[in-house]
């Protein structure tokens, strides 16, 4: 992908954003309920480089929190409540900030007694496979947050992970870190471009979540996903596996991962983890998941 293409996506972003005017987020949110066709949709995403997507992948690190009741998943048909709750970045009016909800009012828990288990950034054309093995061998259910282009260039793998009973998340189509500070229209396309390659691969397929990259939740883009019939969801534990630190082996990584989730894990969180090029991760899943399904239900988001 030649770089002068991917430099051209913010003049063209600023050209749309002059024609359009300023967008406000309300008015970007009234604007979810038109039609698809009506609204002008900008030239195609850019791609990048499988190897591109940066790592650390924008993570926010979450605040510490007991395991309380929060915004939630429950029901799977709405999504993350209430879009004006106060972010764990921000307080109004003095008050402390709410950490039970993910930024931008996402959710950070499932909502009920069972552990989620989220997989980003696949489906990768050989870790995924070796993971969905793992997770047949055990009967558990997982929800895969899929990289759009990955997704197109995968659809057998897209339709595996429907088939085995897993759910679908869209984790955008190219992993922009900054997506929810893009103009609305380039979001709005890159969401539905990421839907279009998942049911390309999967007619029909129900895509009831959003992960954005990195975790960079906004009330706006909430809302956004919201409108396409996508909960927004965050995390309540991150082993961080992506992260390899300097002189670690990988058996010291792996069971720094194992010891993460151990040691965070309570009834009803969400579980976050990366199945692109961590092998690793899927090593210390092995460990994990026996260890898992003897304390917890471990349960798909619902669909
Ligand atoms: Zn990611």
């Amino acid at each position: 992908m030649p770089y002068r293409r991917l430099r051209v996506l913010p003049l063209l972003a600023a050209a749309l954003t002059l024609i359009l005017g300023p967008t406000p987020g309300a008015r970007a949110i009234n604007r979810l309920s038109a039609p698809v066709s009506a609204v002008a949709r900008p030239a195609p995403v850019a791609e990048v480089d499988p190897g591109a997507i940066p790592y650390p992948p924008g993570a926010v690190t979450p605040p510490t929190s007991a395991p309380t009741a929060g915004t939630s998943v429950a029901g799977g048909t709405g999504a993350a409540r209430p879009s004006g709750s106060p972010s764990p970045s921000g307080s109004r009016g003095g008050q402390p900030p709410d950490r039970s909800v993910g930024p931008g009012g996402s959710a950070k828990r499932t909502g009920s007694a069972a552990v989620a288990l989220t997989f980003d950034d696949g489906p990768d054309p050989v870790q995924t496979p070796a993971l969905l093995d793992l997770l047949r061998r055990h009967g558990v259910k997982a929800t895969f947050c899929l990289v759009g282009f990955r997704a197109r260039d995968n659809p057998d793998l897209v339709r595996r992970i429907a088939a085995e009973g897993h759910a679908l998340c869209n984790h955008s189509w190219q992993h922009l870190v900054d997506l929810a500070q893009r103009p609305v229209d380039e979001i709005r396309h890159d969401l539905e471009a990421t839907n279009d390659a998942i049911r390309a691969a999967m007619p029909g397929a129900k895509i009831r979540y959003f992960r954005a990259p990195g975790g960079h939740f906004t009330p706006d883009l909430v809302a956004i996903a919201r409108g396409y019939g996508m909960a927004s969801i965050y995390w309540q534990v991150d082993p961080r596996d992506w992260d390899h630190r300097g002189t670690a082996s990988d058996q010291e990584h792996i069971a720094r991962v194992i010891e993460a989730v151990r040691h965070e894990v309570r009834p009803g969180a969400i579980v976050l983890s990366h199945d692109n090029r961590q092998p690793t991760t899927i090593e210390a899943y092995r460990t994990l998941l026996p260890w898992l399904k003897a304390r917890f239900t471990l349960r798909a988001l619902p669909t």
